[in-house]
């Protein structure tokens, strides 16, 4: 049976793009007589308002959208990561690292996916751990995994290719653990056998495939949908202006509509549906 997830974090409103990948993952789940769970990816206590996860669970209903059992809240998970986190340390995969983001963008020479490269600046060194961040020291971690395969529904197989990221952190200072971590060790929890997610997070997962590798975790299938995109092809963002689905629900449109029109890419005027391959941002 095939189970799949929306994980959306509450640290701003839904828009159009966050609606396209809950449908995926709903329907995709639905299609194939299986099941779709909503996770609330609440960690970040700094960033995560409850009212603002409140409103993505009505903007859900409003959409026509039913997930099977309780939502999952990751702020109720913190001790699983903790203890993910013991055992790599254990492996010694962890190092303890006091940068700032001052010091790694005067440090570092190479981009990733996610922005720059920490160079490394710690591993290796005596830092004292108390309130530092825990990195992972990629190099090894690659080596003791071996080679890895994951596949995409769509793109097809691949070769996972995590040192693409260098030494990301998996225990942040200010939150129990990094989105990977997290993200990672839920999916194994919550039986998730396809991952969906936009394209955007499709680098993501060769990060999550080394984590699998190295936890023993079970390995599900992804698939990477594509992105709404405005005029200038950048992803919609509500910092740009990009509506709520909250404000157009408050103003009394349509949710199922609204959903079945995404469900054939039938998009506001100004927008289009990216396909979920070869993105990057
Ligand atoms: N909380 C992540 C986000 O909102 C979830 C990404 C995922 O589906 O893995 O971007």
């Amino acid at each position: 049976m095939i189970r799949t997830r929306f994980a959306p974090s509450p640290n701003g409103l839904l828009h159009l793009g966050h609606a396209y990948a809950a449908i995926v993952a709903h329907d995709l789940a639905r299609q194939h007589g299986g099941e779709f769970l909503l996770r609330i990816e609440d960690i970040d206590a700094a960033r995560s308002r409850t009212e603002l996860a409140e409103a993505m669970i009505e903007d859900l209903r409003w959409l026509g959208l039913h997930w099977d059992g309780p939502v999952v809240w990751q702020s109720t998970r913190l001790g699983s990561y903790g203890a993910a986190a013991d055992r790599l340390r254990a492996m010694g995969l962890l190092y303890p690292c006091r940068c700032t983001r001052a010091d790694i963008a005067a440090a570092a020479t190479d981009h990733g996916p996610d922005g720059l490269i920490y160079p490394g600046t710690c591993r290796g060194r005596d830092v004292d751990p108390a309130g530092a961040a825990w990195r992972l020291d990629m190099a090894r971690a690659v080596e003791i995994a071996g080679p890895l395969v994951w596949e995409d529904e769509l793109a097809g197989p691949q070769h996972a290719t995590p040192e693409i990221f260098g030494d990301i952190v998996l225990l942040r200072k200010e939150a129990p653990a990094s989105y990977h971590l997290a993200a990672t060790l839920d999916d194994a929890a919550d039986g998730i056998t396809l991952v969906t997610r936009g394209a955007d997070l499709f680098a993501a997962s060769h990060v999550h495939r080394l984590l699998q590798a190295l936890l023993d975790l079970p390995v599900p299938r992804w698939h990477h949908h594509g992105l709404i995109v405005e005029g200038d092809g950048r992803k919609l963002a509500k910092r740009r202006g990009s509506p709520s689905l909250a404000d157009m629900r408050r103003d009394g449109a349509d949710g199922r509509a609204l959903a079945d029109a995404l469900r054939h890419a039938l998009l506001p005027a100004g927008l289009s549906l990216t396909t979920g391959i070869g993105w990057t941002t």
